[in-house]
């Protein structure tokens, strides 16, 4: 059986359904700006322990760079000229803006799908009222923990736990389309098996991440890497690799797709390797906004950035240059990435490594035991069902 190539995969165990991935394909091949995540604010109503944006009292004393929302109504009038057709509206928590719902029913009403991801706790009748009449993409809640308990000992706030939850029952009675998924740390670990089958009793869709990223210096986009331990607080919260294997492979579906990217060829078996350094969509048919006006590769990775709120034509200026910088970056030769036999099963990128090591080329040793943790694992699974 002819093996299939890692670049088939997108991303870690996600991905697009098949006919939205020849489309983001093709977008990719003429570099149109397909897909945007925007940071609205970075304030948030949550603590998390693990929060890659850093401290939230920091974040608020940026509050005044924040792009206005006559500026926002302006870049959304940019991107769907420049052919942008979905909308991530991420944060902090988006709803905690004064202009969430102006601003996301301009959206819509500009022909984008809009996804929001939240926390849940700030979702109120008014927004579920308008979710319905100008219907989102998608609404992906966070669920930090199964019980009060572990919920609020990662998001540090009392009360978190019942807020979202009401937050998700209303999405629920709206039948508003919903997503749920969580980040799994020390301190929720066990609670992921809980979380999975309660999504699946109410038929919703469900995805964790173990992988915790060190957090921004001074909560604005300095740098993650460069300004001393303290930034790598949140690593502190993250699983051993194997322990994440182990979680992965405790949840039937995630184990499934494992193993079929167990038998996904190394990138040296299906010809020449890329050179290149980055292979997702960032820079060939997407980016991201921060709050503060900047156009950036992704969320994670910080440089090149460019201000996209000068000028008449700014957003489409600054994807110009991000799609003209990034693609076309060659990895160094020291770069194994390219190489690994593992690279199917792992969910590290050049950004991830940036923001740990410093070193968009330099593999932090967390994504390389990982990735092997998930292929030991899945092949003793099967060797111990077929035995
Ligand atoms: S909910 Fe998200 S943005 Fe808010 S503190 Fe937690 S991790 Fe950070
Ligand atoms: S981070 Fe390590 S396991 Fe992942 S692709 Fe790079 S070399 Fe392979």
């Amino acid at each position: 059986m002819k093996k299939k190539s890692d670049t088939e995969s997108s991303d870690c165990l996600g991905g697009e359904p098949n006919d939205i991935a020849r489309y983001i394909a093709k977008a990719a091949e003429v570099r149109v700006p397909l897909a945007v995540s925007f940071e609205l604010t970075r304030r948030c109503s949550f603590r998390c322990v693990h929060c890659y944006l850093g401290d939230q009292e920091s974040i608020r004393k940026h509050r005044q760079q924040e792009m206005d929302t006559t500026s926002i109504i302006k870049l959304i009038d940019e991107m769907a000229s420049a052919g942008v057709l979905f909308l991530t509206v991420t944060g902090g928590d988006p709803m905690i803006h004064p202009d969430f719902l102006e601003i996301y029913r301009y959206a819509v009403r500009s022909g984008l799908l809009v996804t929001v991801f939240c926390n849940g706790s700030l979702i109120t009748d008014e927004i579920v009222s308008t979710f319905i009449q100008y219907p989102p993409r998608a609404v992906e809640v966070t669920l930090y923990g199964a019980s009060q308990a572990t919920f609020e000992a990662v998001t540090q706030q009392l009360g978190s736990f019942a807020a979202c939850m009401a937050g998700v029952e209303r999405l629920r009675q709206g039948k508003v389309r919903l997503r749920l998924k969580t980040m799994v740390l020390t301190l929720n670990q066990a609670d992921l098996p809980v979380l999975w089958q309660r999504a699946e009793a109410i038929d919703v869709q469900f995805r964790h991440d173990c992988s915790i990223i060190p957090a921004l210096a001074n909560g604005d986009n300095g740098s993650h890497s460069n300004a001393g331990d303290n930034l790598h607080d949140t690593l502190r919260f993250r699983l051993a690799p194997e322990q994440a294997a182990a979680a992965d492979l405790s949840i039937t579906q995630v184990r499934e797709k494992l193993q079929e990217r167990v038998c996904m060829a190394a990138p040296t078996e299906t010809g020449q390797p890329s050179s290149k350094l980055y292979r997702c969509g960032a820079g060939r048919s997407s980016c991201h906004i921060t709050p503060y006006g900047k156009m950036q590769p992704c969320l994670i990775t910080l440089q090149p950035s460019f201000d996209i709120t000068a000028g008449k034509e700014a957003f489409q200026a600054a994807w110009q240059s991000i799609s003209r910088l990034i693609p076309e970056q060659e990895a160094g030769a020291g770069f194994s990435c390219n190489r690994c036999k593992d690279r199917s099963l792992c969910t590290g990128c050049p950004s991830n490594f940036s923001a740990e090591t410093g070193n968009a080329e330099q593999a932090a040793d967390f994504y390389c035991q990982y990735a092997a943790s998930r292929r030991e694992k899945s092949a003793s699974h099967e060797a111990a069902v077929s035995s």
